[in-house]
């Protein structure tokens, strides 16, 4: 299928209160443009650099939101103009990222990445470090940003009920501080589990490859 067939195909599976963040890692500025070109607006990157370069030579009204692990020493290059960084898991990094917020006069959002696999390998906070950096936010610690929701990442495994079972803890710590302040964005969910986090209560997708075409094909 096209990408104007896969995009088209997500959209049409997506409920209208769930946003897309099209994950366009390793693809081509061509492909980002022709998904933007379809009405798309919120790109997902996981690389700094990918993202600076692909940044200049898109347009200006795109959201781009950071996904994959970020590194203190690099949130510099992108505080400028970064929409969400989805992928805090340290308090080291959100005050980073306060801090080089400030520099540019603004505030950015962020989402707490929550660690909900199982696999050893995922980057993210555990439940009560995200409690702690939450309340740490609550309190006014980093006022140039803006904790909007969680982001979590579930096994990489074909058993759905294991895969909905971590979802779901997220969704409960998402309601658990959603108390305390009102949070905008629960992003779960891939191309291959999206379906299954949207029944858990994710309200933001993270979806690449069903859009873009598997990424190994291009290297
Ligand atoms: C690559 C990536 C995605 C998208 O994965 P697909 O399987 O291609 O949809 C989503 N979230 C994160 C954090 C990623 O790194």
């Amino acid at each position: 299928m096209s990408i104007q067939e896969n995009y088209n195909d997500i959209k049409n599976q997506l409920p209208s209160n769930v946003q897309l963040v099209a994950v366009s890692k390793t693809h081509p500025v061509l492909a980002i443009q022709e998904v933007y070109d379809l009405g798309q607006r919120v790109f997902g990157e996981n690389k700094v650099q990918e993202l600076t370069e692909k940044y200049p030579l898109l347009p200006k009204d795109i959201q781009w939101h950071l996904i994959g692990h970020l590194q203190t020493n690099k949130v510099k290059y992108i505080a400028e103009f970064i929409d969400t960084i989805q992928s805090v898991d340290s308090e080291k990094l959100i005050s980073e990222i306060n801090k080089e917020a400030a520099k540019h006069n603004r505030i950015i959002k962020v989402l707490l990445q929550v660690k909900i696999a199982e696999e050893e390998s995922k980057f993210g906070l555990e439940i009560e470090e995200a409690e702690n950096l939450f309340q740490k936010y609550m309190n006014g610690d980093f006022p140039n940003v803006e904790i909007t929701g969680l982001m979590g990442m579930a096994t990489f495994t074909d058993d759905k009920i294991q895969v909905k079972k971590e979802f779901l803890i997220l969704k409960k710590l998402f309601d658990e501080l959603n108390q305390l302040k009102k949070l905008e964005t629960l992003s779960m969910g891939m191309s291959d589990d999206f379906p299954v986090a949207i029944e858990s209560g994710a309200n933001s997708v993270r979806v690449g490859s069903a859009i873009f075409g598997r990424r190994d094909y291009l290297k």
